[in-house]
């Protein structure tokens, strides 16, 4: 079992991942790949944030991650306004270990950008264990629980 930062996880996997495209090891891209959707599983949602989040790997490095999703506004009178699409872009920073830019069009509903910055920013910071079934070749990600055998196979994990 390994302890590891969301946000440095999911850069390290994405730059694996186009390590691997460069090198033709599809096995390994899609290895990365699964990890990366597990990895997305443990961000944000719910409380007006959209359960379809998606980190656009087209775009993403080791260096800079969007992340795309949409806010469900309340208006004043406390009905659903609209959606608001948006996306998060993960920088590095030399004091913060990384920077945050929300973008979309917030209009009147500024406020949203500084709690999804704020909800986005400790997720992304937060811890996970990692652990490893050699016999399914699967990596399981785990914020609290402590994983003993493996969900599928009952294997001890690593
Ligand atoms: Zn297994």
């Amino acid at each position: 079992m390994r302890e590891l930062t969301i946000y440095r996880e999911l850069a390290n996997r994405i730059q694996a991942r186009l390590n691997c495209i460069n090198k033709g090891d599809h096995y390994w891209v899609r290895q990365h790949e699964e990890c990366i959707e597990s990895l997305k599983d443990l961000l944000p949602s719910g409380s007006g944030i959209d359960s379809e989040i998606s980190i656009d790997l087209s775009n993403s490095t080791g260096e800079k991650i969007i992340i795309d999703s949409s806010f469900h506004a309340m208006n004043d009178g406390g009905y659903y306004d609209r959606w608001i699409d948006f996306s998060v872009t993960i920088t590095p920073s030399l004091m913060r270990g990384i920077s945050l830019k929300i973008s979309g069009r917030f209009g009147k509903y500024q406020e949203i950008r500084e709690y999804l910055f704020d909800i986005f920013d400790g997720s992304l910071r937060e811890t996970v264990k990692e652990y490893y079934c050699r016999n399914c070749e699967v990596v399981y990600y785990r914020k609290r629980e402590e994983l003993h055998s493996c969900p599928v196979c009952g294997n001890k994990l690593q």
